[in-house]
């Protein structure tokens, strides 16, 4: 008998220490909402020692919260019951705290009901981390979708401008054809007839400029869209390199082309403009005196275009960032050779959508190739 109430004494203890110790707010109240028992932890979430609680309503104690605990309690009651898991949100002492609470029916065996016992535990942090979450969430979106209307503000604005740019420029180019022609029957004077080169020659690259920034544009809205048809791009080469050589003034341009009629599937005008492009560039980065080779190659199923100069070069960290929009190597600059960095941008794009690739091997103040390798048909002549 006295084993069995020493064996009852320890586990009253063991109870005891396990509801204290417990790191949820654990209590029971009675019909009236009065505390039977609190433990610490639940004390402490109420800021009241646990004696101050006991023989206390709710309402007493707690006159605005037990407002929102109240009918959870007086329904598990009168169902019978439980409540769980229940999100309680409230002010307390000034502050915005959560709770996540289960209220159940506590009853002794087949016995009438003894009251409600009530499980809390603290959400507060949870709350406040997703509400950050949110808060940064919706920061975030808000950024990208201003930086996007930015974007299509920047976008709308370039091909607004240069197409707007794109008429007078036309005209003020014919005129000043014009007044040429016009002028050497009459007797040019040497000096007038290189103010209109002057002005022709900066009208022919305002209007290449524009052209890049409109193609910009396209490109970033996804309508650089290529019109193919089966052509020759041993022919290609040497025309444009041909044409470029012609004015390179004191940089020489030398082909060396595969006498085979190379074929690919591609648009004319946009491979036009990258073997423009490369070739150009490598006479603007050039000393004068140096000399640019284009070589067009065929390697099995694919045909590669190679331009190299002997100029400036690239210094090695600019390498991987060549191909961005509006990026020139540092070096450009102090070679005082003007450009806006568009380029490369779009010869990239291009040679992309002609399912090729291109790459650049550079040695500072020894020289760059570029390399472009497109596929060609099937049926080329060979
Ligand atoms: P841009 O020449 O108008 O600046 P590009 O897009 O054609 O623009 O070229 C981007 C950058 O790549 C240039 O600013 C220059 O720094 C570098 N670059 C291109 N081609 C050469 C070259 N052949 N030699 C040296 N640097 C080059």
């Amino acid at each position: 008998m006295q084993h069995q109430d020493h064996t009852g004494e320890t586990e009253r203890a063991l109870l005891e220490l396990l509801i204290q110790a417990a790191p949820v707010g654990i209590a029971l109240v009675d019909h009236e909402f009065r505390y039977l028992r609190v433990n610490e932890r639940l004390a402490a979430l109420n800021g009241l020692p646990v004696a101050e609680h006991i023989g206390r309503t709710a309402f007493e104690l707690f006159p605005e919260l037990s407002r929102l605990w109240e009918p959870l309690w007086r329904q598990v009651l009168t169902t019978g019951e439980p409540v769980i898991g229940h999100d309680l949100s409230a002010e307390f002492e000034g502050e915005q705290r959560s709770a996540r609470v289960s209220y159940y029916p506590v009853r002794a065996g087949d016995g009438p009901l003894l009251g409600v016992g009530i499980l809390v535990e603290e959400t507060t942090s949870q709350h406040r981390a997703g509400a950050e979450r949110e808060r940064l969430l919706a920061a975030e979106r808000r950024a990208r979708a201003q930086a996007e209307a930015a974007v299509r503000v920047r976008d709308a604005f370039l091909s607004i401008a240069a197409h707007e740019l794109k008429n007078p420029l036309a005209s003020l180019l014919g005129q000043a054809q014009l007044t040429r022609r016009r002028a050497e029957g009459e007797g040019l004077s040497e000096a007038t007839r290189r103010s209109l080169d002057v002005i022709g020659g900066q009208a022919t690259r305002l209007a290449r400029m524009i052209d890049d920034l409109l193609d910009l544009s396209r490109l970033e809205q996804g309508q650089l869209t290529l019109v193919r048809a089966i052509l020759c791009l041993s022919e290609l080469v040497r025309r444009v390199s041909g044409e470029i050589a012609a004015a390179a003034g004191p940089v020489t341009v030398s082909l060396s082309a595969d006498t085979a009629q190379l074929w690919v599937s591609g648009d004319a005008g946009r491979l036009e403009q990258v073997i423009s492009n490369l070739v150009s560039n490598a006479v603007r980065y050039s000393h004068p005196g140096g000399t640019v080779s284009v070589t067009l190659t065929r390697e099995g199923q694919t045909a590669r275009l190679l331009v190299s100069d002997q100029g400036i070069g690239i210094p090695a960290e600019a390498l991987p960032r060549l191909f961005e929009p509006f990026y020139r190597a540092p070096n450009a600059e102090s070679h005082h050779t003007s450009g806006i960095g568009i380029g490369l941008a779009i010869v990239h794009e291009i040679v992309v959508q002609h399912d090729g690739t291109i790459a650049v091997q550079s040695e500072l103040g020894r020289g760059s190739s570029f390399t472009v390798a497109l596929p060609l048909m099937d049926k080329d002549e060979g």
